[in-house]
């Protein structure tokens, strides 16, 4: 999910002045902080020691958040900078031989509503630079509720006050928690550089378990113990797993704190979920588990932006990935990521990883996300499980709380694996762009009692060739599992030749998805995903469609034309004679003059529409109480997709409109009544793929199915019990080591 220290990133980018990067020893602070959510007041005391290549600049410069009004006791205050309609306001106070530590007194009203970002893009959370309010407390680097240096990284001890019933987080320990009448005081202790120092604060009610030398602890604006135990067992479940996997845990505490609007955000030694995310039962084992992982990748081992941010793949390859790995699931999850970016990734929207900062978009997320995941996965195929875990280790140990770029993964991976990986990661981190593979006539000759298999890999992609370990798997007569090959290839073509005792049945090219590629769209099922990401998009309305519901499909289509990111256009389907064969197509209504378009082609396929009934799937849906949406690859142009959407409530179209952007994988989708219940979803079965082919012989052959079997998951999810007990192994303990600050 995002995180707020990224923004604060992007946010400073725009600033024109210049500060010293150097990163080597942390800024240290001494916070005494006042917070106040009936007046959203924040009183604040800042005691600054700093290290020694900032102690000896002429001035400390920093930022603060414009309605704070820094003043110092022990010396001089400087504007430098108050740009308007900016809340970044720059300071510096100059600096003495004395060296002595900075006071800073400041304080003022800190209230930014939570707005929404871009609405097009369906996973887009509401968000707010920073807000002490009734509702909730959130205060992140991007608030610039303290003296900030870009690029600086950070220890402290922040003591905060609020109201009684009101308790604070932070990173790192908590030293200190007591409570009075009238007031709460909490102390919070990060000794382990940080790229950020985040408030959270609301009326919580506090549970904790102990696992060995890390606390879990879940923070709940409502009592529910229920909920919070699960949260506390799945918390040492996973810090067990990859505490063993990749090293100690880095910190001494792991909370789940519950926010006050929907947010998905990983902070350093805790993670802040919106209300409604953390009663989704399903989130204990995908978005949870992300933002546990987070602690290694991100705000564990940091990530110099300038490079391109690694750890949003690095960690959904070892989190949503792997639960998808341990749930045998891994090949349609690589396949969906492949599809994605086939999908969403025009020439126009592709970049390289290298450029890569945050997801703002489907073809931002398919790059960031999706092309980093595949590269950690092909070096995993290329090194191997061992190799590539104790690579893992190593860079976790070396870089812990540095802020680490592309190039330092390469030395760690080329150094732990004694192989030079710079092409590697040349072609996959500083290109843009992915290969396109082929099958190329694939044929067999019997040679005296054996067969040879001749054929030939193709690139046929319009850029520059990649260098490739393609898996080729062959089925051979009487043999269950697949023979394996694995093809170098560095040209536009390969030729392949493999000898064979038995009949070769069949031949499939990367059939498990172990390569980051451009999909032929033969190989993916049409879908959803195609009719919401293609670049134009025409959406043809029933004309014959009595009134209300046609006017109930135009607003649907009106509001997607302006929430939907590509070039939408709405038309009567009275207004064209045939169907454009160069943009995606939405046929709406079971009358629409272009339904059997999509009707024809998916006979194939199982679908049958009979007076009163559509059959789809073995399943029989009456029209008159189900909406049904079926896509189909356009018979011209198999490039582009169909999508037949069609319902006889005009009740419904409200809640299609807004349920089916969510079910963007599917081929096919039926919902019953008027909330749109979802009653059938799936894909549609791949039947002429060009990466397979099928050898026929004389005797015509029967064979009982071709079974890919999945290799085994890198590692196995703990039972509560015995995490425990991993947990409690002293060489899972923390290790914290303290950086060198001046007290
Ligand atoms: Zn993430």
């Amino acid at each position: 999910m995002t995180h707020p220290a990224l923004r604060l990133f992007l946010l400073l980018l725009t600033c024109a002045v210049t500060f010293n990067a150097n990163a080597a020893s942390t800024i240290h602070h001494t916070l005494k902080i006042t917070l106040d959510p009936s007046t959203s007041m924040i009183y604040a005391e800042d005691t600054i020691t700093l290290p020694d290549h900032l102690a000896r600049q002429p001035y400390f410069e920093f930022i603060l958040h414009a309605d704070l009004n820094p003043q110092s006791t022990t010396h001089t205050v400087e504007t430098v900078d108050t740009p308007a309609r900016s809340i970044q306001h720059h300071y510096r106070v100059k600096l003495n031989a004395s060296n002595q530590p900075i006071t800073l007194h400041y304080g003022g009203v800190i209230n930014h509503p939570i707005s929404a970002k871009g609405e097009q893009y369906a996973r887009g959370f509401k968000e707010s630079p920073g807000l002490i309010d009734k509702a909730g407390i959130f205060l992140a680097g991007s608030t610039l509720w303290y003296p900030v240096v870009p690029n600086q990284l950070v220890s402290f001890e922040l003591a905060i006050t609020t109201p009684a019933e009101w308790t604070a987080i932070s990173q790192g320990v908590r030293q200190l928690h007591e409570k009075s009448a009238t007031q709460q005081r909490v102390e919070w202790q990060a000794r382990q550089p940080q790229d950020d120092i985040f408030i959270i604060a609301n009326r919580y009610h506090e549970y904790s378990q102990s696992a060995g030398a890390v606390e879990a602890m879940v923070f709940l604006r409502d009592e529910d113990e229920a909920l919070a135990q699960k949260y506390l067992d799945t918390t040492v479940q996973y810090l067990a797993m990859y505490s063993k996997l990749l090293g100690p845990y880095p910190y001494q505490k792991f909370a789940m704190v519950e926010n006050f609007w929907d947010t998905g955000y990983g902070m350093p030694s805790f993670t802040l979920l919106g209300p409604r995310v953390i009663r989704f039962p399903f989130i204990l084992h995908s978005s949870f588990p992300h933002e546990i992982l987070h602690n290694w990748w991100g705000n564990g081992v940091y990530v110099d932006y300038n490079q391109g941010n690694w750890a949003e793949g690095l960690t959904t390859y070892l989190a949503d990935h792997l639960i998808a790995e341990q749930r045998g699931r891994a090949i349609s999850y690589r396949r969906d990521i492949l599809q994605r970016y086939s999908d969403f990734v025009s020439d126009g929207r592709d970049f390289p990883l290298s450029q890569f900062r945050s997801r703002h978009s489907s073809a931002s997320e398919a790059i960031g996300y999706g092309k980093t995941l595949m590269l950690f996965h092909m070096l995993r195929q290329q090194l191997g499980n061992r190799e590539f875990v104790r690579a893992l280790a190593t860079l976790y140990r070396k870089q812990k709380f540095k802020i680490t770029s592309f190039s330092d993964l390469e030395a760690a991976f080329s150094q732990s694996s004694g192989t030079d990986l710079a092409p590697f990661f040349e072609q996959w981190v500083a290109r843009s762009g992915a290969p396109a593979l082929t099958l190329g006539n694939a044929t067999v000759h019997k040679k005296g009692s054996r067969y040879r298999l001749n054929g030939s890999l193709i690139q046929q992609q319009a850029g520059a060739l990649f260098e490739l370990q393609i898996p080729v798997m062959i089925y051979l007569e009487g043999e269950r599992e697949p023979h394996v090959e694995i093809v170098s290839m560095n040209g536009a073509q390969s030729d392949i030749s493999f000898e064979f005792d038995t009949r070769p049945l069949r031949i499939e090219v990367d059939p498990m998805f172990d390569l980051f590629r451009r999909l032929d769209n033969r190989e993916i099922p049409a879908a959803l995903s195609q009719g919401f990401g293609a670049e134009q998009v025409l959406i043809l309305l029933p004309s014959s469609e009595d009134k209300a519901l046609l006017d109930e499909y135009r607003n649907m289509a009106m509001a997607w034309a302006r929430t939907q990111p590509g070039k939408w256009q709405v038309r009567l389907d009275s207004e064209i004679d045939s169907l454009p064969s160069d943009r995606a197509v939405w046929i709406l209504g079971w009358n629409n003059r272009f339904s059997h378009a999509v009707e024809q082609p998916l006979k194939a396929q199982g679908v049958a529409l009979t007076g009163k009934q559509l059959t789809l799937k073995e399943k029989s849906l009456a029209i008159a109480s189900h909406s049904v949406m079926l896509t189909a690859r356009h018979p011209q142009n198999s490039a582009t997709t169909l999508v037949w959407l069609a319902t006889s409530r005009a009740e419904a179209v409200a809640a299609l409109s807004r349920k089916l952007p969510h079910y963007r994988k599917y081929s096919y989708l039926a919902f019953e009544g008027d909330e749109a219940i979802n009653v059938a979803k799936g894909q549609w079965h791949v039947l002429n793929s060009p990466m397979s082919l099928d050898f026929h012989y004389a005797d015509n052959l029967e064979h009982d199915g071709f079974k890919l079997i999945p290799p085994p998951a890198l590692v196995q999810l703990p039972a509560v019990s015995s995490a425990k007990r991993m947990m409690r192994d002293a060489a899972l303990l923390t290790s914290e080591a303290a950086p060198p600050h001046r007290r």
